[in-house]
């Protein structure tokens, strides 16, 4: 079984990648042969960026991944930008997924909506490079969070519809979107997910934040009207706060509620962020030792590109032998 899933090297990683993705990258070590995982560099040029910093970003988050499980030995770490695989398959799938799909992704919309500049053509492409990333490595299993449900179906349409007309070569993923934690609110917005892009400063707790930051951020949450610790569908605040606990403690939702039974809100906030704190510090403290050193960060990486790129070579030379590109009888990658 093969497990891949990409993470963008934007701005700093908080509590809903944490919850949604890392941790889930993290156990499916144990599952999958190999777990793959990659820092989406090229994922990142569809927004407003400083070439000079994204380099910077993707140490930060090869370190942060790192230092909350993900071992270099057990799974396959690389960047994106590395293994030009990525970008061939693109377009090559490009002649499979329609046009109406793309416009229609919520993710598109509400980025391009919010974008003051130009809104690229790169955001629009953005599940087709996704696509690309994942079936490269005819993975079955994409760890990811609510939001990328989506995109997860453009990309299954995608195989099956490159399947269907050039042959079985691509494997059909499944998205394994976690039970609970899969839509990490904003403290702030509790009807938004909480985000490197379009979220409140305030409301986005941070994986590297201090115990202070995290503890003024769950103090300062926005908790709904009435008193009860119940997750309910008109309390998105504190259902969003029972789950972070529940996951940080390791514990079920209703464990939450039933110790949490009889006491208030600002109690409440304050144990949530205890929990937070105690869970990230490890986090952070690891994170602390790895990130001075760029170059082993950067010597793990490049190893992680090599077997990265052994596997996506032979998908790309069976594609391009299936959709007649380049000569005949003469596939490109190592499989020739
Ligand atoms: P952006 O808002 O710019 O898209 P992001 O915060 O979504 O950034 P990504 O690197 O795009 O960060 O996402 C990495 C992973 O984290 C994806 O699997 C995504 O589904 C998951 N994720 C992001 N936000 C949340 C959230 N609030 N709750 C749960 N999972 C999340
Ligand atoms: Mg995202």
């Amino acid at each position: 079984m093969v497990i891949f899933s990409g993470i963008q090297p934007t701005g700093r990683k908080h509590l809903g990648n944490y919850i949604g993705a890392i941790i889930q990258y993290v156990g499916g070590q144990d599952r999958a042969d190999p777990a793959i995982y990659c820092i989406v560099d090229l994922h990142a040029l569809t927004v407003p960026y400083d070439p000079s910093e994204l380099r910077e970003r993707t140490y930060d988050t090869a370190a942060i991944l790192i230092a909350a499980g993900l071992d270099p030995d057990r799974c396959i770490l690389f960047r994106q930008g590395d293994v030009q695989e990525h970008t061939e398959l693109t377009w090559l799938l490009s002649s499979v997924i329609p046009l109406g799909e793309l416009n229609r992704m919520h993710q598109f919309r509400d980025k391009s909506a919010a974008q003051r500049e130009m809104v690229t053509s790169g955001l629009l492409f953005y599940p087709v490079l996704m696509s690309a990333d994942v079936l490269a490595y005819r993975a079955h299993e994409v760890p990811v969070g609510e939001d990328q449900r989506e995109h997860l179906e453009v990309m299954r349409r995608a195989a099956e519809r490159f399947n269907k007309r050039f042959g079985e070569l691509l494997v059909v993923p499944e998205a394994r979107i976690p039970e609970v934690g899969a839509r990490v609110a904003d403290l702030q917005e509790p009807e938004r997910k909480m985000s490197t892009t379009g979220g409140s400063e305030q409301g986005t707790v941070y994986v590297l934040d201090e115990p202070d930051a995290i503890r003024r951020k769950f103090k300062r949450a926005v908790a709904d009207s009435g008193r009860e610790v119940v997750r309910a569908a008109d309390k998105p605040g504190i259902s969003n706060l029972i789950e972070i606990m529940a996951v940080a403690r390791g514990i079920a939702p209703e464990e939450i509620e039933h110790e949490f039974e009889s006491s208030g809100y600002g109690d409440f906030k304050a144990a949530v962020a205890e929990s937070v704190v105690e869970w990230l510090s490890p986090v952070r403290e690891r994170y602390d030792e790895l990130r001075g050193d760029d170059a082993r960060l950067e010597g793990i990486l490049e190893a992680g590109a090599e077997k990265a790129r052994a596997i996506a070579s032979l998908t790309l030379a069976d594609v391009r032998a299936a959709m007649g590109v380049g000569p005949v009888g003469r596939s490109v990658g190592p499989a020739a």
